[in-house]
């Protein structure tokens, strides 16, 4: 799932970087509240991060935008200002949850993945579907019980797929969710990955959608 990160502060974003690659998040980072701006206007986003506290254009007013124009992609928003008036004001302005820094990076990593969970409209963290169990946090999955290990490519695609059952998700969908601004997209690679879920996961899981793309049906 590809995440935007809006952060001016060259060490924090470094982490948060780091951090939410390693929990398998395609991440993109925006260094100023300009540039997030356009790559919210051009590209669709799991879930952003931002911070307040941005050179050109404030965090708050790219949260503004973002929800002028009907934006509804979970925000978390990060700020030093730990007051009460800029909590509310950025709860007001349409942030789906607040926290203040310095903050533990596991807790940011957390707070991403329950603010994920409440968009796709799951209370619990497992991802049931027929004999899988797919377990987001612990990035693991089990097909009747039995754990399969996947490469990140194979998990965003499957996560991509599993959260958006009986809507068919294009080849460019899949990229857009696969692929942060410094990475080149390998051409047939999405094929490779499909056709690999289906060996590891079962032949019957992914249907290819002709002229389209796939598609994981609801059960
Ligand atoms: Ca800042």
């Amino acid at each position: 799932m590809r995440v935007l990160l809006i952060e001016d502060d060259d060490l924090i974003g470094c982490g948060i970087e780091a951090g939410l690659r390693q929990a398998s998040f395609t991440v993109d980072w925006a260094r100023d509240g300009h540039k997030a701006s356009l790559a919210l206007d051009t590209t669709s986003y799991a879930l952003v991060v931002l911070d307040l506290g941005l050179p050109r254009v404030s965090g708050m007013d790219v949260l503004k935008r973002l929800r002028e124009a009907g934006n509804d992609v979970p925000v978390l928003v990060l700020t030093a200002r730990g007051t009460v008036v800029d909590r509310v004001g950025g709860l007001e302005a349409g942030a789906d949850d607040y926290l203040g820094k310095p903050f533990d990076l596991t807790e940011l990593i957390a707070r991403c993945r329950a603010l994920l969970r409440r968009a796709q409209g799951r209370s619990v963290e497992l991802i049931r579907y027929r004999e899988l169990t797919v377990n987001p946090a612990s990035q693991t999955v089990e097909v009747a019980g039995k754990r399969v290990s996947l490469t990140s490519r194979e998990w965003a695609i499957l996560i991509q797929l599993l959260t958006n059952q009986g809507i068919p998700q294009s080849r460019s969908r899949l990229e857009e969710s696969l692929y942060g601004w410094q990475e080149e997209i390998e051409s047939n690679a999405i094929e490779v990955h499909v056709s690999n879920l289906r060996k590891k996961l079962g032949a019957k899981l992914i249907r290819t959608v002709r002229n389209i793309g796939y598609v994981v049906e609801k059960p």
